[in-house]
C-alpha cells in the first residue's frame, strides 16, 4: 500500500468507507491466517524496571509502585495453567529487570521447553545480545519488542537511553531475526506529539521489517509518568496530533493486517481496556487473530500497571476461559490449536495479500465481499 493511501485511511471518517476497510482487513486476515484465534497466555513475571520511559507506569522513577519478581515455581504454576487451558504459547513479559539473571532465566526456559510443548515468547526489553542468544539457544521461540514510534525525535523524548547505551530497538530487532527468533514489534497509537505522518511511516516500517508479529494499541496516560502529567511535551499542531481513540486503533489494526498479511496480530489488552464490552471482538473482526489472556496471579497483575485500569476481558479463571471461547465462536471464528507460528504463504498465493493492492483492486477482485460481509458481520455494517 502506498504511503498516501495509508495517510488517507488514517484521516478517513466516513462510516461506509471505514466499513469497507474493516471488510478488506478481515478478508486479508481470513485468506492469510484463517479463522483460528490463537491464545497466548501472558505471564507478567516482574515489574522491576531500570528504564525511565515517559509513558510507562513501571518506570524506575515511579516510587508509588510496589515491586515484585515471580520465582520459578510461581511462573511454572502459570505455565501449567496455560497448558491446562490448551494454549499453544506462553508470553513471559517484564520491565527491563536485570534481577532476572540471564543464567537463571536460561534454565527456566529450558524447563518449560522440557516439561511442556508450549512455544515460549519473551518480552523483557532491551537485553544485551548475549542474553538474547543464550535464551534462544535454551529454546525460546519468539521475542516481542515494540519500537513504539518510528519518529526519532519523539522516541528519544519518551524513551530515554540508559547512560552509555543508546537505545536502538531496530538494531535489536535485526539481531533477534538473525538469532532465529520469530520477531514481533509494534507501536502505541496517539502518543502526545505523534503525527499522522509518523504513524504512516510506522505502518510502512512494519511492512519493510517483514515482522512475524505486530502489536498495536492506544496510548493510555498514566498519572505517575511525565508524559501522563504533560511534563514532557513536544509541540505539534492540534491538526497533526493522532488521537488515542478506539476508532484510530481499529484503523491501525486493519492497515497493519493489509500491509503485513501473514503476521500474527493481537487484539490487545489496551484496546480491551478502552472498550471492555466489545474492544477485543472488534479488533478480531478488523484484522487481528490473536488474544493474550492474562495468567498473572491477581496480586501481581494489579502491580503490573504499565497504564491504569489495565485488563477487562483478559481476566482468566475457568469461567472467563469458557466465556472467551464462547465469544470467539460467536463471531464465527474458532480457537486455534497448536503453537500458532507465523505462516509463510508467500506473496503470490493469495489474491488479497494486500501488499500491492489498492482498495478499488480489492473490491474488483472480490465482487461478493458485500454479501460475505453482511452475512457474517451484519451487525457491524
Ligand atoms: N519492558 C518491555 C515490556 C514493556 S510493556 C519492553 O519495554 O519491551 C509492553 C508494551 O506496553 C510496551 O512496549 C508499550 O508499547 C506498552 N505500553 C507501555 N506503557 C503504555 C501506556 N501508558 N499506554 C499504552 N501502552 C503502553
Amino acid at each position: 500500500m502506498k504511503r498516501d493511501d495509508i495517510l488517507d485511511w488514517l484521516h478517513e471518517e466516513d462510516g461506509r468507507r471505514l466499513g469497507g476497510l474493516w471488510r478488506w482487513a478481515d478478508t486479508v486476515r481470513g485468506d492469510n491466517v484463517g479463522e483460528a484465534v490463537h491464545l497466548r497466555g501472558l505471564i507478567e513475571i516482574s515489574n522491576y524496571c531500570i528504564r525511565q520511559c515517559g509513558y510507562c507506569g513501571l518506570r524506575f522513577g515511579n516510587h508509588e509502585l510496589e515491586r515484585y519478581r515471580m520465582n520459578e515455581e510461581e511462573i511454572m504454576a502459570c505455565v501449567g495453567e496455560a497448558e491446562a487451558y490448551g494454549y499453544g504459547t506462553v508470553v513471559l513479559q517484564s520491565g527491563e529487570d536485570y534481577g532476572i539473571e540471564a543464567k537463571w532465566f536460561e534454565s527456566l526456559i529450558g524447563r518449560i521447553k522440557k516439561e511442556t510443548r508450549l512455544a515460549v515468547t519473551l518480552s523483557l526489553g532491551e537485553r544485551p545480545d548475549e542474553d538474547l542468544e543464550t535464551w534462544r539457544k535454551a529454546g525460546a521461540d519468539r521475542y516481542l519488542l515494540r519500537f513504539e514510534t518510528s519518529d526519532n525525535d519523539l522516541y528519544r523524548l519518551i524513551h530515554p537511553s540508559l547512560p552509555g547505551r543508546k537505545s536502538n530497538r531496530l538494531a535489536i530487532l535485526k539481531t533477534l531475526k538473525k538469532l532465529g527468533y520469530e520477531t514481533g514489534s509494534g507501536i502505541m497509537i496517539g502518543i502526545p506529539g505523534q503525527t499522522y505522518a509518523s504513524l504512516t511511516q510506522d505502518l510502512h516500517l512494519f511492512q519493510r521489517l517483514d515482522l512475524d508479529m505486530v502489536g498495536v494499541g492506544p496510548y493510555i496516560p498514566h498519572s505517575q509518568t511525565p508524559l501522563g502529567q504533560g511534563k514532557w511535551k513536544r509541540m505539534i499542531s492540534k491538526r497533526d496530533q493522532v488521537p488515542n481513540t478506539e476508532q484510530m486503533t481499529y484503523k491501525v489494526i486493519a492497515l497493519t493486517r493489509i500491509v503485513c498479511p501473514e503476521a500474527n496480530i493481537p487484539s490487545t489488552t489496551a484496546l480491551d481496556t478502552i472498550n471492555r464490552e466489545q474492544g477485543r471482538e472488534l479488533g478480531l473482526r478488523r484484522g487481528a487473530n490473536v488474544v493474550m489472556p492474562n495468567l498473572t496471579p491477581p496480586p501481581y497483575r494489579t502491580q503490573y500497571e504499565i497504564y491504569p485500569s489495565k485488563g477487562g476481558m483478559t481476566e482468566v479463571s475457568p469461567d472467563c476461559h469458557s466465556l472467551l471461547n464462547h465469544r470467539i465462536h460467536s463471531i464465527g471464528r474458532r480457537v486455534g490449536t497448536g503453537r500458532g507460528d507465523r505462516v509463510h504463504r508467500g506473496r503470490t498465493t493469495s489474491p488479497f495479500n494486500g501488499m500491492d493492492l489498492s482498495f478499488s483492486d480489492f473490491i474488483g477482485k472480490n465482487k461478493n465481499y458485500k454479501l460475505r460481509g453482511s452475512k457474517i458481520f451484519g451487525l457491524l455494517l
